[in-house]
């Protein structure tokens, strides 16, 4: 039997690359891979997504992966880089740099390098996090197209704080100060993540950047991929390895933060948070057996988690155990863990095996 086991479908993979195309179909689209491609596997997902324009990555060691990994098309470093050794092997990787701030800049200001490197101008319109201030745009945009180390065609970008909500204003607001600030220029333009796809036609422009929704995942609040024609592309499983008999007023796990209340069966599931399994699931996170659902009882641990089995007994030793994948959201998972599928997805550990499978 099959421990701990996240099989990663290509087929649904592509069936959502598709889908971005068909909710942009003006837009390029630079696809995200950060973070293992949000727990995918890097390299496979990149050498699957064959109608990707570009991709992206936050660090500059995810970039070399996928160019050891025998990927050639553009891939943009979405932080930029810190330090001057990292430009230089930015311009011989052929990586695109985010410039987010005057810091960014004053190192391309001063590089020598092999080759230009594309930038990408980010403008701070709301998030806060990285991005110039929308009155630098005139100066730093200027500085930039004096520097020998920049490429010609510099291009803006901005990223959106609350795309999965569609009654936030701010998304809008975010939108009117990016065009405003950027007005008069023709520049290749990017501003949408997989909410901004979903949610906001108008921000898609040039470039599109999703990420979650590339592996099926909604990402708007309240939704589920299945709501937006997207598909699952993980499927999380692992097996039953003990099924025990538990009496009434006995407890099971760690703590024995759960009390039987009638005699019932346990069934002991090979997944915790070794895994990547949220620790955090309270009683009553749903997993799927045979079909049926079913749902945890007391703590997670480490190696295993426990499920009531109740007087069900067609569930036998050895039988897989679906987590989360077609037939259980990992936005659902992630509610009860109160958490987000982000995190879910990208905490899968080492341990787990992969197993990649085209329908
Ligand atoms: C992670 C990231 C994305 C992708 O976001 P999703 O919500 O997963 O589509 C896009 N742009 C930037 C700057 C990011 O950091």
């Amino acid at each position: 039997m099959r421990l701990a086991c996240a099989e990663i479908n290509l087929t649904a993979l592509n069936h959502n690359l598709a889908r971005v195309k068909e909710l942009a179909p003006g837009s390029r689209i630079m696809a995200v891979l950060k973070a293992n491609a949000y727990g995918h596997g890097l390299v496979t997902i990149a050498q699957n997504l064959v109608d990707a324009d570009a991709f992206a990555v936050a660090r500059i060691d995810e970039a070399l992966a996928l160019r050891a990994g025998g990927v050639i098309k553009p891939i943009v470093l979405l932080e930029g880089v810190f330090r001057a050794e990292d430009l230089a092997i930015a311009a011989t990787s052929n990586f695109n740099v985010v410039v987010h701030d005057e810091a960014q800049l004053v190192m391309l200001e001063n590089a020598q390098l092999a080759s230009p490197i594309t930038a990408w101008l980010k403008l701070d319109t709301g998030m806060h996090r990285l991005g110039i201030e929308p009155n630098q745009c005139h100066d730093m945009y200027t500085r930039l197209e004096r520097c020998v180390s920049v490429a010609e065609n510099i291009k803006l970008m901005t990223h959106f704080a609350c795309a999965d909500d569609l009654d936030d204003g701010k998304t809008t607001e975010q939108m009117a100060l990016f065009f405003d600030s950027i007005k008069g220029r023709n520049n290749e333009l990017c501003l949408a993540n997989s909410a901004g796809i979903v949610g906001w036609p108008n921000s898609h422009c040039d470039w599109v950047r999703p990420g979650l929704m590339l592996y099926g995942v909604s990402p708007m609040i309240d939704s589920t991929g299945q709501d937006h024609q997207l598909t699952a592309v993980m499927r999380l499983t692992s097996s039953i390895i003990a099924i025990r008999d538990v009496k009434a007023g006995e407890t099971v796990g760690y703590g024995s933060a759960w009390r039987a209340a009638s005699d019932t069966r346990i069934g002991v599931v090979a997944m915790g948070y070794g895994d990547g399994y949220p620790r955090h699931a309270p009683n009553g996170t749903p997993v799927m057996i045979q079909g049926k659902r079913f749902t945890i009882v007391g703590r997670v641990s480490m190696d295993m988690i426990t499920v009531e089995l109740g007087y069900d007994d067609s569930v036998a030793l050895g039988d897989e155990v679906e987590l989360w994948g077609p037939n259980l959201p990992v936005e659902q998972i992630a509610q009860f863990a109160t958490t987000i599928p982000y995190e879910l997805l990208c905490n899968i550990t080492p341990r787990v095996e992969y197993k990649y499978i085209q329908e």
